[in-house]
């Protein structure tokens, strides 16, 4: 059995997830996104190049993931794919699959290094009533079309316990469309999910127990077809150092409002760390998402113990039974 390795935050690399716009045509039960926070507006092709150039440091290993909303019902996306190439970045777009303004035909393929899709099951019976009615159906056939172009093809799964079942069978669905990359996501409880969760009967985050008893097995499964799985680590094991990435790595979550968020734990807040004004990157002064990150406590990431509390379990003299990772701390098999 090949043994999963820890992806510790690379000093120096930079990864920005550049959400072009809040907008998009299918409702997920699980959406994080957060129209009261984010704003409703699209970028313009104007401010879509200046952000690229914004964050762009050539000298240094630097990854942009376009993300909405959906990135494809932004017009221009391919244009803005083209001057993250040419500014140097590894660029990926994460799409919900329904790929709009025929960008399977317009993008070249050279210049996209991955396109993501997103399913939560492996089959329509599962995935639709999360993500909507026909999506499977849609998702599958496009991402055909994309491997039949020549384009890398990674899968975004998040689980949660409505379809960590079906997690179990997405090995030979992978197999079968051709993925790359199999990402394995843990439900947020932000945005749409954050309101599900307090009037759900049962919770929707799978408990520790079950998620290292499931997880680790299936990524195992996917890995040895081949297929690079990257999972989050979720639980520190006994001896391992905690880190926080708001700390140590680079990371920037930029939305249309000109928020920019370094913990995606923070997005549901106006605790932003910057604000991109007149085109300009400039600090925000107060409370902001800073402040939490050095806080040092026994169970692991602070913004967990904070937004998130119910996901910590406690033994009879206090301790938590699993210090909780960063969530941006990841495995990778393959
Ligand atoms: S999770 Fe993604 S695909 Fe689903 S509604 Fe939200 S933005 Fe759209
Ligand atoms: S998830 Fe937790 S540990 Fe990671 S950046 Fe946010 S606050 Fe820091």
């Amino acid at each position: 059995m090949s043994k999963p390795h820890t992806v510790g935050f690379k000093t120096g690399e930079r990864n920005i997830f550049l959400h072009l716009l809040t907008a998009c045509n299918l409702s997920c039960a699980h959406c994080y996104i957060n129209p009261k926070e984010h704003g409703s507006s699209m970028l313009s092709r104007d401010q879509m190049e200046k952000w690229i150039r914004l964050f762009s440091h050539p000298a240094t290993q630097s990854n942009i993931v376009f993300l909405g909303g959906e990135p494809t019902m932004h017009p221009d996306l391919v244009h803005g794919i083209e001057v993250a190439k040419s500014c140097g970045y590894a660029v990926t777009v994460d799409s919900n699959g329904y790929l709009f303004h025929d960008f399977l035909e317009r993008v070249n393929p050279a210049h996209l290094d991955y396109l993501s899709f997103s399913l939560d099951g492996p089959d329509a019976q599962i995935n639709d009533p999360i993500r909507g009615d026909g999506v499977f159906e849609v998702v599958t056939a496009n991402l055909r079309k994309a491997v039949e172009r020549g384009i890398n093809t990674s899968l975004i799964y998040t689980v949660s316990n409505r379809n960590i079942d079906g997690l179990e069978k997405m090995a030979p669905l992978l197999e079968k469309l051709q993925v790359k990359r199999f990402f394995i996501q843990v439900i947020g409880l932000r945005g749409k999910s954050a309101a599900a969760a307090k009037n759900a009967q049962a919770p929707l985050q799978v408990d520790p127990d079950r998620w290292l008893e499931v997880v680790p097995r299936v990524a195992e499964a996917v890995s040895r077809l081949g297929i690079t799985v990257i999972y989050p680590k979720v639980f520190l094991e006994e001896g391992e150092v905690f880190e926080c990435a708001g700390t140590v790595a680079e990371n920037f979550f930029i939305f249309p409002n000109g928020r920019v968020y370094q913990c995606p734990l923070c997005e549901d807040h106006p605790i932003h760390s910057y604000e991109i004004r007149d085109d300009t990157l400039v600090k925000v002064d107060g409370l902001t998402e800073e402040r939490f990150f050095a806080l040092d406590i026994a169970e692991g990431c602070v913004m967990n113990k904070l937004l998130q509390p119910d996901t910590i379990a406690y033994d009879d003299s206090g301790k938590p039974l699993h210090r909780v990772s960063c969530c941006l701390l990841k495995q990778r098999l393959g």
